[in-house]
């Protein structure tokens, strides 16, 4: 009872954010769903997933692509290692000129051990190549490069033991450009808590990279009035990877 009631008030959280929403009234919820979600604590979240494995620092520091890859594939810094079938490390250009962010794998991610296939990929290539991008030219990865069992919203402790790899990936790539589809890319590498409609629509900025938030192809499949506004997203992207 107190997990599903956990996992309706996440869903309707995120929810009510991708509109934009800053406030919210819980009236799927009962006053002791919420009093039993308010009772989890830091502590007890520590205690679900504790970080072992290669300590972040170390991560941080690896010298290349084919490296981290290695560290990831085995990684088990996070209790997502227990549940997945494999670690989505990413794929595509080492030295792209856009690094394409998502959120998590999905099960067909987790399923081929790829990032951004099923339909959700699909649309992605679409957009990309309506833009100019071919997907081989791009690199593609998610925060966590783990699934998330029922495709949950990612945990903070697991954000925060997963993020080292995606900070290092960047680095080590140096993009011209940033994609960031959906709001926990957008809020991991902008230190942000903004929905990702209040932080879409102009370009940010990542140690000096440019940034590009947008709508994550999955939540466009579900709202294709959106489109309009990731085309938007994406033109901005094209004028910042264009030779000036
Ligand atoms: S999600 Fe990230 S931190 Fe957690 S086990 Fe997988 S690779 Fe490691």
């Amino acid at each position: 009872m107190r997990g599903d009631a956990r996992e309706l008030l996440r869903v309707h959280l995120r929810q009510r954010a991708e509109l934009g929403e800053t406030e919210v009234f819980l009236d799927a919820l009962t006053a002791s769903d919420v009093r039993d979600l308010a009772a989890r604590t830091p502590v007890e979240r520590r205690a679900e997933a504790p970080a072992h494995g290669v300590p972040g620092n170390d991560i941080v520091q690896i010298g290349s692509l084919d490296s981290l890859r290695e560290v990831a594939l085995g990684c088990p810094r996070c209790r997502l290692a227990e549940s997945r079938q494999h670690v989505v490390f990413g794929e595509g250009n080492p030295q792209a000129e856009v690094v394409v962010v998502g959120e998590a794998p999905g099960a067909d991610e987790d399923r081929t051990g790829r990032p951004f296939v099923g339909r959700a990929g699909k649309l992605l290539d679409l957009l990309l190549a309506a833009a100019g991008y071919a997907r081989a030219d791009v690199y593609l990865c998610n925060v966590l490069k783990c699934r998330p069992p029922g495709n949950r919203d990612p945990r903070p402790e697991e954000v925060e033991a997963c993020s080292p790899y995606l900070l290092r990936q960047v680095e080590l790539i140096r993009p011209r450009a940033i994609l960031a589809f959906g709001t926990f890319p957008a809020q991991t590498l902008l230190g942000s808590k903004e929905s990702i409609g209040r932080m879409r629509g102009r370009v940010h900025d990542y140690h000096g990279v440019p940034l590009v938030p947008t709508y994550h192809p999955a939540a466009l499949l579900r709202n294709p009035a959106w489109t309009r506004s990731t085309w938007e997203d994406l033109q901005r992207l094209r004028t910042l990877t264009d030779p000036a």
